[in-house]
């Protein structure tokens, strides 16, 4: 059956980088490569938060409690919690998108694809999903990636013919959008595992790519440099933005002056993360 494995699925205001403020689907699918246990630990050291969660004891997703440490969509691709995303026919996914939208057919909003990583097993599932009927007006998809997936060559040709292949659409190369949270130290990933230059230039090919690096410390900051360097010197020409860590106030207010002055110092955009203030971070926002 063609279907994709739903974590979430969601309206609300994307809360960060280039489209901060802009009415958006979420659709968040199962699985990651990563688990990012660092997040939010002393460097070195990784979280047990999400292992204490007893999965059995939850039957709806948005039920989940909260972390502070770690990656904080840690159900969208902990096995533990996979009885909690449904696998959802294309068809049906379609029409849950659209009942989503107020008016029930697109208009100004626009889709967001994230995860878990969601280029990880769901490229060959985009296509179907994206040339849906329903889907016909949706002018501007996010992807949000971690940035170590490769797209497949039949899903870089699609992805051409979304944005350029029919003579009436308003769509362009400037209509998706690929945002890459790299995964820094921090993170508890390895440097070599996260950062992948060639991936970014690939999807550069296919539209409007920006760096996203989530930051804490100066270290941080540092690690952000240099990837940012690693990326540009292979041929990354796209934005900067630093973010802080965190999906909860009291980390998200410790930092977040500090991080937009470094962004200021560097050249770089700050990004906020407006669902902090605005859902606190809840499920579904
Ligand atoms: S890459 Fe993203 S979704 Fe995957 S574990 Fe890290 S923060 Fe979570």
């Amino acid at each position: 059956m063609n279907s994709i494995k739903v974590s979430e699925l969601f309206y609300s205001i994307q809360g960060e980088g280039r489209y901060m403020g802009v009415p958006s689907v979420f659709l968040r699918t199962f699985g990651c490569n990563f688990t990012c246990d660092g997040f939010g630990m002393p460097r070195g050291e990784k979280t047990n938060e999400r292992h204490a969660v007893d999965a059995s004891k939850y039957t709806h997703y948005n039920a989940l409690p909260l972390v502070t440490t770690g990656c904080d969509s840690y159900a969208s691709w902990d096995t533990r919690f996979k009885h909690l995303s449904p696998r959802i026919s294309i068809d049906g996914l379609a029409q849950s998108i659209v009942e989503l939208l107020p008016h029930k057919e697109w208009r100004d909003e626009h889709l967001v694809i994230t995860g878990g990583e969601p280029l990880l097993g769901w490229q060959k599932q985009f296509p179907l999903l994206l040339s849906h009927p329903l889907m016909k007006n949706l002018k501007e998809i996010t992807f949000e990636t971690n940035g170590t997936q490769k797209l497949k060559q039949e899903f870089v040709d699609y992805l051409y013919e979304w944005a350029e292949g029919d003579p009436f659409s308003t769509r362009s190369y400037d209509s998706i959008t690929f945002s890459v949270s790299a995964k820094l130290p921090a993170s508890g990933e390895k440097w070599e595992d996260a950062i992948v230059p060639e991936n970014i230039v690939q999807y550069q090919e296919v539209g409007h790519v920006y760096l996203k690096f989530v930051v804490a410390t100066e270290d941080d900051i540092k690690d952000a440099e240099r990837a940012d360097k690693e990326f540009r010197d292979a041929g990354f020409t796209g934005n900067t933005y630093i973010m802080p860590v965190g999906g909860v106030d009291s980390v998200y207010n410790l930092n977040a002056k500090n991080v937009a002055l470094a962004a200021m110092k560097r050249g770089w955009r700050y990004s906020d993360r407006l669902q902090v203030p605005l859902f606190k971070n809840e499920w579904g926002t």
